[in-house]
């Protein structure tokens, strides 16, 4: 709870316009495009949704084969298994966790449809390297901005580059309503489809708007929207954006700046990325330091977490993968870890932290005390 969200969501009862497509959907929807510009927004149940709606828009079908990381969220790849695409999985950077592009090139067959880019902790992907190489090869690009909302590649908003993108608001990204999710609709041609299958597969939007007598069945589609309590909650938390913004980045910061640590722990951000903040991560030295460091902060009442498993080595893709090692998107699944950024931590509870890895790395006196609650992500 940052703002009005409550005060929002009474309102939207009061109007009886619960269902999806509603006031505070509208306003939402407003809100993203004259913010950032971006073309077309729809707020869906998920990101999840958005990305299956990107799989459905792009056609993709059995036998496409379809590019995406293997250290990402396991809806960036299952979208599209579910139109029956086959996936490829790319491997990260040496130096982050999002796809190195500079082996995409090999990946790409006459088979490949499309690539999914993830901006992992809101850090941008190398778009100009991706979109060049989507428009020599005819592929369409879809941004995973799950992570992504009000970050940059250069001075771009991620999920505005590529044909389509996807965000979240679940509870645990920057800007949530508990579940939900949006499609960003970069390619205009893509527009009046994406609506339909939005909403159910029938012109519904259309005949809302008045341009039609009735509404009908036109294509596939399926309950894509998001309803509009949960919109009100969320324009209640997209009016307070650069408040929670401005603290999340001081979070960031103050880990940064406070933090002992050999540079290369630090999260390593390409000079086109102007991140959001979105999480702070340690790389350690290997899965044995990282496993111990996790303990350690457990044990010191502090949440620390680990990240994705590699999907490619997933029980249910490990025999459909092509025997490629990635062994970078590994050695992020051994020694990455998440410590605590969230809106409500404060600095006291903050720099207990920092203390406490500092201690764990230098055997540093601890200057503060604990404090009496366990800290969460
Ligand atoms: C959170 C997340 C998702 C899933 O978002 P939902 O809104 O929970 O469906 C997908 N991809 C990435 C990279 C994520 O971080």
């Amino acid at each position: 709870m940052v703002g009005n969200e409550l005060t929002y969501i009474a309102d939207a009862v009061k109007r009886g316009g619960t269902a999806g497509n509603g006031y505070y959907t509208k306003c939402c929807h407003r809100f993203f495009e004259e913010r950032y510009g971006f073309k077309k927004v729809l707020l869906t149940s998920s990101c999840t949704d958005a990305l299956e709606m990107a799989a459905i828009l792009l056609n993709i079908k059995a036998g496409d084969e379809v590019i995406v990381p293997s250290y990402t969220f396991v809806s960036s790849a299952n979208a599209f298994v579910l139109r029956g695409a086959s996936i490829v999985f790319a491997d990260s950077n040496k130096s982050n966790p999002n796809m190195d592009t500079e082996l995409l090139r090999a990946l790409i067959t006459p088979r490949t449809k499309a690539i999914v880019v993830v901006h992992y902790a809101g850090m941008a992907c190398d778009m100009d390297a991706i979109m060049s190489l989507a428009k020599e090869f005819n592929l369409y690009v879809v941004e995973d901005a799950a992570q992504a909302i009000d970050a940059y590649f250069t001075d771009r908003p991620l999920g505005g580059i590529g044909h389509l993108g996807c965000f979240s608001f679940h509870e645990s990204k920057n800007i949530s309503c508990g579940e939900g999710g949006m499609l960003v609709i970069n390619d205009e041609k893509f527009i009046e489809r994406a609506e339909i299958i939005w909403e159910k597969g029938t012109n519904r939007a259309s005949f809302c708007r008045g341009e039609l007598g009735e509404y009908n069945w036109v294509d596939i589609g399926s309950s894509f929207l998001l309803s509009d309590i949960q919109a009100a909650f969320l324009y209640g938390q997209l009016e307070k954006l650069d408040e929670v913004q401005t603290r999340r980045y001081q979070i960031w910061q103050h880990y940064r700046q406070n933090l002992i640590l050999p540079e290369n722990v630090f999260p390593s951000i390409p000079v086109y990325a102007a991140h959001n903040a979105h999480l702070f991560y340690l790389v350690c030295a290997s899965q044995h330091e990282r496993d111990a460091l996790s303990a350690f902060l457990n044990q010191k009442g502090i949440e620390a977490l680990t990240h994705y498993l590699p999907l490619h080595k997933s029980p249910f893709y490990k025999h459909q993968h092509d025997g490629r090692l990635l062994s970078n998107a590994l050695h992020y699944t051994k020694t990455l870890l998440r410590i605590p950024l969230c809106y409500a931590l404060d600095t006291v509870q903050q720099n207990y932290i920092i203390n406490k890895i500092n201690e764990f790395y230098h055997e540093l006196p601890n200057k503060f005390e604990a404090p009496k609650k366990r800290i969460a992500i």
